[in-house]
């Protein structure tokens, strides 16, 4: 499709380059996002974990625009993004799409579930109805919802679960290429947290789909990730392939969030190294590493300079002084 100079399809889908995004918090700079770079590949999946409040969100809106970045670059099929503006983002917007935590809260509940999932389909002009029904129908039986019997309710009428179907109906309803996936299964039950794991991974697979998974808990993550970056305070950590980061965890942090996954086992109590004390404020983030503060390996360099992400063998890269 592309020409020459275009998007190369070994290019990867969405790249992420030094990428910074700040709130101002009472007079102060907060920064959510620090100076972060990553990349996705086509039809890859990236998980991106972290402890509540170390940025995930903020990233994961930096990309589609929705929070400018305050520095930076997010290039998504060779366009770079950040310089988009009015319509030339409203088209390109079709192709990235988001999911949300809280399925019902994103939901209208006012209107039809027809209606909610017809929706970007207006927005973006489709101008023929019986061709907006037909797309209705198909992503809706694709999420494993029969049309005839919801098309018509309303989604109060629908469980946590069902609402997150009907969320990644409407995601999908567009045919997007890449899909940020922010918590989409931390605030259902977990009885169904596998099946609307498994129904992205379906959907990964039927629509070709590219994808960036945000978690707080490596756990969720390591079920659907080909590579897992781990986000510490606004920086990354560690970006390593999934079988990789579980079996030999190259940063402190990612260790420390292993142990910290609960066992199977009831009666083993997991490791507790995380509770050692809450994670700094990202107002006034520690100098040097921002890890250090509880870090069991910290060193003196370790206080005074922040470590660079560097590549390591088989494809992994970390930002810490046990490298240097
Ligand atoms: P995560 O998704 O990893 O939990 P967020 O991206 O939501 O983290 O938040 C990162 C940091 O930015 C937190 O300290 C949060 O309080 C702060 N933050 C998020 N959104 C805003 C905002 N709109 N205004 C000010 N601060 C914000
Ligand atoms: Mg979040």
């Amino acid at each position: 499709m592309s020409g020459p100079g275009g998007p190369r399809s070994d290019e990867p889908l969405l790249s992420v380059q030094h990428l910074t995004v700040e709130y101002a918090v009472g007079g102060k700079t907060l920064s959510a996002v620090s100076d972060v770079s990553l990349a996705v590949g086509r039809g890859e999946t990236l998980g991106l974990v972290g402890e509540s409040g170390c940025g995930k969100s903020t990233l994961g809106r930096a990309v589609l625009q929705l929070n400018r970045p305050t520095a930076g670059k997010v290039t998504f099929d060779g366009t770079e993004l950040t310089k988009l503006e009015g319509e030339a983002m409203r088209l390109m917007r079709r192709r990235l799409q988001l999911i949300f935590q809280d399925p019902i809260a994103s939901l209208n509940p006012r209107r039809s579930i027809g209606d909610i999932v017809a929706e970007p389909l207006i927005i973006s002009g489709v101008k023929d109805k019986a061709e907006r029904e037909r797309r209705v129908r198909d992503v809706l039986s694709a999420v494993g919802l029969d049309p005839d019997q919801v098309r018509g309710r309303l989604p109060h009428e629908f469980s946590g679960g069902q609402c997150q179907r009907i969320c990644i109906a409407r995601a999908l309803v567009l045919e997007p290429e890449l899909v940020i996936c922010d918590e989409p299964v931390s605030a259902l039950d977990v009885s169904i947290r596998a099946q609307i794991l498994n129904l992205l991974e379906d959907m990964k697979r039927r629509y070709g789909l590219t994808l960036l998974f945000i978690a707080h808990d490596l756990a969720v993550v390591k079920a659907v990730s080909d590579r897992v970056a781990v986000m510490y305070l606004g920086r990354l950590c560690e970006v390593s392939p999934t079988e990789q980061l579980f079996a030999k965890p190259a940063h402190p942090y990612t260790a420390l969030l292993l142990e910290a996954i609960p066992l199977p086992d009831p009666t083993v109590k997991p490791a507790t190294n995380l509770a050692v004390g809450e994670p700094p404020s990202p107002l006034s983030p520690p100098p040097g590493c921002r890890f250090h503060t509880r870090c069991p390996k910290a060193m003196d360099v370790c206080r005074q300079v922040d470590p660079p992400m560097r590549p390591l063998d088989g494809g992994r890269a970390v930002a810490c002084h046990l490298y240097d």
